[in-house]
């Protein structure tokens, strides 16, 4: 036994001393090249920083043998032609909202953010432990996609208004930029929605083509400078209570990758989806008071406007459940999840938060 395992230690040396030892990593390990497309522009470190956070990670964990460039909305495609992009294989992959492809299939949006959905916290659950992941990978199957959750924003902000917004009576004819999904709702509750790219928004809101627009929150939107054009700021998003971000890849270039690839892919997007929420968190406060004490004007939602918002969203996802069977089948399970959650949430969580926001601190 022992003379045995010598011979093998000295043949092994023996190899490694004549130079003859096959390098480990250079042959079966060919360098891959991705290209990410995003929907968003370069200026917003939040949203498109998690795709080089993703890009990134995947090219230390492989030592550089798996790369992927990550290119802003508009270069390499429109920002709201990544679907297309990733179904017909022009790139490897894409960062995207998914529900900016409502026109396609409604279904889209249920995998991003549905009026008075699932908050950040639940989007996960319901993706990593819920039916959701499973549910949308099958979906996706009809778009060559192998999606995986990266990113989310926390509950967003519900826009900038020129003039503010005193009652439900207000939204009518008001022409808004709002996040996909959403302006399906808007429109029911007599709003005029406009679907407008990230890097587009501030110049319709400043030449008045818009009278309102929403983003994300302070940190982006403080960048984005509406603030500059209408002064109301106006909370919350009730279309956007915790929008999730999906990392779109090419089923094909997906299943080429090795086991080990694949890994990387998965942990790569989950450090990202984590990353998102974190930089958000941290950095909306301070963004926060910079806006407000340059002048802006907080605002809570009216509640009729809220009232009327939730109503019409639940006849819209009862229309749709009678004409699209995907979105029947998908929107059952979210919501069956969500009243779950939200009899859970508004012990604990809720009871802590609201007693830690009252406190001085
Ligand atoms: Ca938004």
């Amino acid at each position: 036994m022992e003379r045995r395992k010598f011979l093998q230690n000295a043949g092994i040396a023996g190899i490694l001393a004549a130079g003859a030892a096959p390098a480990v990593h250079a042959q079966g390990a060919p360098a891959i090249r991705w290209r990410l497309a995003s929907s968003f522009p370069k200026a917003l470190d939040t949203i498109f920083g998690s795709a080089e956070v993703f890009s990134k990670i995947v090219s230390e964990a492989t030592g550089g043998k798996f790369t992927i460039s990550v290119h802003a909305g508009g270069e390499l495609m429109p920002a709201f032609g990544v679907v297309d992009g990733v179904q017909q294989g022009t790139v490897e992959c894409a960062h995207t909202a998914p529900y900016y492809f409502f026109g396609k299939d409604d279904t889209f949006a249920i995998d991003c953010a549905i009026p008075f959905g699932l908050n950040s916290r639940q989007m996960t659950a319901w993706m990593y432990e819920g039916n959701g992941m499973k549910l949308m990978r099958e979906f996706y199957k009809n778009y060559n996609i192998v999606n995986f959750p990266m990113g989310n924003t926390g509950a967003q902000m519900g826009g900038w208004y020129r003039k503010e917004i005193k009652s439900v009576a207000d939204i009518k004819g008001l022409k808004m930029r709002i996040g996909g999904f959403g302006g399906k709702v808007l429109e029911r509750i007599g709003g005029v929605p406009q679907n407008i790219p990230g890097g587009e928004i501030y110049q319709a809101l400043e030449k008045g083509t818009i009278d309102a627009t929403e983003w994300v929150g302070p940190y982006d939107d403080l960048k984005l400078g509406f603030y500059k054009v209408a002064k109301n700021y106006v909370y919350p998003a009730w279309w956007e209570g915790g929008p999730e971000l999906e990392l779109y890849v090419n089923t094909k270039a997906y299943e080429a990758l090795s086991t080990e690839n694949k890994a990387i892919v998965e942990c790569a997007a989950a450090l990202a989806h984590t990353d998102m929420q974190a930089k958000y968190d941290a950095k909306n406060p301070k963004a926060l008071k910079e806006l407000v004490a340059g002048g802006v004007k907080l605002q809570r939602m009216p509640k009729d406007v809220m009232e009327a918002a939730f109503k019409a969203s639940q006849d819209l996802y009862s229309d749709l459940s009678a004409k699209n069977p995907q979105w029947k089948k998908i929107y059952t399970d979210f919501a069956d999840f969500r009243r779950e959650q939200h009899q859970w949430f508004r012990f604990a969580e809720a009871g802590f938060d609201d007693f830690m926001q009252q406190q001085k601190l």
